[in-house]
């Protein structure tokens, strides 16, 4: 059956480029009002202006997941017109030897990626709540948050983080029908990481997945959009690895 957003309000985190600039473009087409937040505002312009282009709705907020200000004057605004569906998605990440990990590059990413998801969802679900209709939560985590890899365990420890805090989240919140699931996207291709998939290492990392391919943000699609919808209304909790198999 098709999937419809018609109606419902999406906030999406990082959404100035890579995955969430991608995850924007696809909930507007399904019909969702899209807020997107980020930093880089001027980014963020650009995309509503293609998204309106293209007919849908879209509107920018200047957003920082690490400053509980910014938060909280982007949800002041928020709750004005509601909310219906929260991708978290905003992240970063440190490419580095433990040995060599830096405490204000831990902190960097521990911040943004499970303190900010942490800041964000709860602000997502207390807003939730008061409207009493329900709502669902994506948190974008990471395969890295299920399985082990060299030189990113501060990104892992995160996403890992972001795993049972989507499952606790889940726990509690079921009985306001409030949805919180994890996707685990796996190397997916995006202007950022286009250089790495190239190289050597890249190459050799790609040949170890299962599927020989790199995946690409069309290929997370079905699943942001059963998580979200009303197609995915008796799952929550779940963690859902889209990573091409990764054993
Ligand atoms: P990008 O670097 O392209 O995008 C990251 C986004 O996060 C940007 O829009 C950036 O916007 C935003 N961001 C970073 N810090 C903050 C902050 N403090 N406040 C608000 N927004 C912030 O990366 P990807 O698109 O690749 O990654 C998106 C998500 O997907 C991340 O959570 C990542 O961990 C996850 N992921 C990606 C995979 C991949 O292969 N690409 C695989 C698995 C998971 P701005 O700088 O404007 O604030």
């Amino acid at each position: 059956f098709r999937i419809a957003l018609d109606g419902h309000v999406a906030l999406v985190t990082g959404a100035s480029s890579g995955l969430g600039r991608h995850f924007a473009q696809v909930l507007a087409q399904a019909g969702a009002t899209v807020i997107v937040g980020a930093r880089r505002i001027n980014a963020l312009n650009d995309l509503c202006g293609k998204i309106v282009d293209g007919g849908g709705q879209a509107r920018a907020l200047p957003l920082d997941v690490t400053d509980r200000a910014s938060i909280e004057e982007a949800f002041s605004d928020i709750a004005a017109g509601g909310l219906d569906i929260l991708i978290n998605n905003a992240g970063v990440t440190a490419t580095k030897s433990v040995l060599d990990l830096s405490e204000s590059e831990w902190d960097h990413v521990i911040d943004t990626n499970l303190k900010g998801s942490f800041l964000v969802a709860q602000a997502a679900a207390r807003l939730m709540k008061t409207q009493g209709r329900g709502g669902a939560i994506v948190n974008i985590a990471s395969i890295l948050g299920l399985r082990v890899a060299g030189h990113v365990a501060a990104y892992s420890a995160s996403k890992a983080g972001v795993v049972q805090l989507t499952k606790s989240m889940a726990l509690e919140l079921a009985r306001y029908n409030i949805r919180v699931n994890a996707l685990c996207p796996g190397y997916i291709a995006t202007e950022l990481n286009q250089n790495f998939f190239q190289s050597e290492a890249g190459q050799a990392l790609v040949r170890r997945i299962p599927q020989r391919r790199l995946g690409q943000p069309a290929d997370l699609d079905g699943a942001l959009l059963l998580l979200c919808s009303k197609a995915g209304s008796y799952i929550t909790g779940a963690t859902l690895a889209v990573d091409g198999g990764h054993l």
